[in-house]
């Protein structure tokens, strides 16, 4: 049986289209799917729909998540250790995250990295409805190489491991390739300019991805490596904490995506947090600080295409929105960074990101408008993820 049309009203709808705000506005739902979006005046809503009213809420796209991990986190230190413990840990761990990510808005995640291909159970178990989480996408195990960064226990060295690792990652379900190049922040032995693979290495990953219909994240802040990855036709620069005004140019030349975080390096309960008490981590990240407003002016000055993720800051999109609003985006634009341009970032812009007919119904509603302040997006009300409720979910 049809369930019944749902009916939620508010102040105004932010569509995550691009266009103006539309005031007192209503979105119908039916089923999964949204049926209408408009004005309460112009849409006609059904006599049997079930209606929730939010006042002078504002109504927006479920927030879309485009770099985070399921079972990190950043406050308990050593990330990549965390990678390398057995599976029900990582499990317990990502259990609690991505119920956290939920109830702050976010309906889809894109999982950069795990191990013992848990991110293909969670998404399973998420879809079947057996788990609350956001919807996933998976790279599950990473490319990397022996001495590269996010090398937990999976390495795969040279043209023939790569080739062998993204087909069985292929075959597990992942629904793309991540690549880590450059040397990381939450490492101990890795520079941040710095890098791992050949151009041949990169260029072979590429084409055994892309033959598999795969897209490429490739993990880089800065330094030689960014433009091999460029050069390679990769999909996704994750980080470029370190990248210049160029690399940002020579990214919107080839169409190639920025996805950027802040939390990780900046909030005092990620890496700081975390691994305080190793220097080698800590001289990184007051690098890392001390550059990342300065490289937020380049991306906006380059053009480059750029959406936001929270690299396993669980429950902190909003954060990531309200930083780079501070750093001079567009709150308007910066919105579009978490919704509708993260969808097309991770390649889900068909089905998600913004409130159309024909998308699925991931819908949520913050206490007051954040076009006027951003940071009313913490205040996460209804949660609405392909037509179901979520909100009334209890969380920790
Ligand atoms: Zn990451």
């Amino acid at each position: 049986m049809e369930p019944l049309p749902l009916a939620i009203k508010a102040g105004r709808i932010v569509d995550g289209t691009g266009r103006p705000p539309i005031e007192r506005g209503v979105v119908l739902v039916r089923g999964a799917r949204i049926a209408a979006v408009g004005r309460q005046s112009d849409v006609a809503v059904p006599h049997d729909a079930e209606v929730i009213d939010c006042g002078a809420q504002t109504l927006l796209p479920g927030l879309v998540d485009a770099h985070s991990h399921a079972s990190i986190i950043p406050g308990l230190g050593d990330q990549i250790g965390q990678l390398r413990q057995p599976p029900a840990p990582q499990i317990l761990r990502a259990v609690q995250n991505l119920r956290a990510d939920l109830r702050s808005g976010v309906t889809t995640m894109r999982v950069v990295g795990e191990e013992h291909f848990i991110d293909v159970e969670l998404r399973e178990a998420i879809a079947a409805g057996r788990l609350p989480g956001p919807r996933l996408l998976v790279a599950t195990r990473p490319i990397t190489a022996r001495n590269g960064h996010g090398a937990a226990l999976t390495f795969s060295d040279g043209e023939d491991q790569i080739r062998r690792h993204i087909r069985e990652n292929v075959a597990m379900g992942a629904d793309l390739i991540k690549l880590f190049m450059t040397g990381g922040v939450s490492s101990k032995g890795t520079a941040a300019r710095w890098y791992a693979y050949s151009p041949r290495e990169v260029e072979v990953a590429v084409e055994e991805a892309h033959r598999n219909n795969k897209p490429v994240a490739v993990h880089a802040h800065g330094g030689p490596g960014v433009r091999i990855c460029i050069d390679a036709g990769v999909d996704t620069i994750e980080h470029g904490k370190l990248c210049d005004l160029e690399d940002f140019v020579a990214m919107r030349e080839r169409g190639i995506f920025l996805v950027t975080n802040n939390a990780v390096s900046g909030h005092p309960d990620g890496i700081e947090k975390g691994d305080a008490s190793v220097p080698s981590i800590m001289a990184k990240l007051n690098e890392s600080r001390e550059q990342s407003r300065k490289t937020f002016q380049w991306v906006l000055e380059s053009g480059v295409r750029w959406a936001l993720g929270t690299d396993s800051m669980h429950g902190l999109m909003w954060w990531e929105i309200a930083k780079v609003v501070e750093w001079g985006a567009d709150p308007h634009d910066a919105l579009l960074a978490a919704t509708r341009r993260a969808a097309e970032a991770i390649g889900l812009a068909a089905e998600a990101g913004s409130l159309e007919p024909g998308k699925l119904a991931d819908v949520i509603s913050v206490d007051g408008d954040p076009l006027e302040d951003i940071t009313c997006l913490e205040r996460v009300r209804v949660i609405l993820q392909g037509g179901r409720r979520c909100d009334t979910l209890s969380v920790q």
